[in-house]
């Protein structure tokens, strides 16, 4: 069976995806955290043995990817991160379509819709969005990053930003409280259907 609904909840970082995500699961849904997952998919035979073959000797003795070593490679490297992507991203598309059978509604958090090809695997895209002090603010406190790291976390993110399409819209300023606009998107979807 496929899935029926698969919804992204995409925004920029420090927008509040992981504040909406877990509002969804608060309420029964399901929502693929691509982040978690793709530390877990790393480990998977193919995406294993496709990254040794490019990145050399990246996992420990007892299987683990020491990630350390990778990030090294790839920050330095626009051409390895890309090579790492190109490696990752297609096992992230194919795990979340799967892991989306069967459910009637569910939701994938991601910063990458675009980047990752998973646009190409949703129905429909729900944006988070909050002023950009705001956001600066908040990743500090949770990170301890000072402002200029910040401002260039939020500028590589930038083209998605700009290029991927929105369905609906949650503001996530401080101001506007996220249930009722998370309650009014289900009503307005029709998702307030069993959910598995
Ligand atoms: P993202 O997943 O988009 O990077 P998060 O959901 O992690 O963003 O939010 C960034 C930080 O801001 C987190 O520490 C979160 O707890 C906090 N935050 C987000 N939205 C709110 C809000 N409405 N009120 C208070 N804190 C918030």
């Amino acid at each position: 069976m496929s899935h029926r609904r698969l919804i992204a909840i995409v925004g920029g970082i420090g927008s509040g995806k992981s504040v909406v995500s877990q509002v969804l699961r608060c309420m029964g849904y399901s929502v693929y955290d691509t982040d978690s997952h793709a530390r877990t998919l790393m480990h998977l035979d193919e995406v294993r043995h496709a990254v040794e073959r490019r990145f050399g000797n990246v996992y420990a003795s007892d299987g683990r990817l020491q990630r350390d070593k990778l990030a090294r490679i790839v920050f330095a490297d626009p051409a390895a991160l890309q090579d790492l992507n190109a490696i990752v991203h297609p096992a992230v598309c194919r795990d979340v379509a799967q892991w989306a059978q069967g459910r009637a509604v569910s939701f994938v958090e991601t910063a990458l819709l675009e980047q990752s090809g998973l646009r190409q695997v949703v129905d429909e895209v729900w944006r988070v969005q909050a002023p950009q002090d705001l956001r600066e603010t908040r990743i500090m406190q949770r990170s301890g990053l000072n402002i200029q790291e910040v401002r260039q976390r939020i500028a590589a993110q930038r083209v998605e930003d700009v290029v991927v399409p929105t369905d609906k819209l949650i503001v996530n300023d401080g101001l506007m409280p996220i249930l009722p606009q998370v309650i009014n998107l289900l009503g307005e979807g029709h998702f307030f259907q069993p959910k598995t």
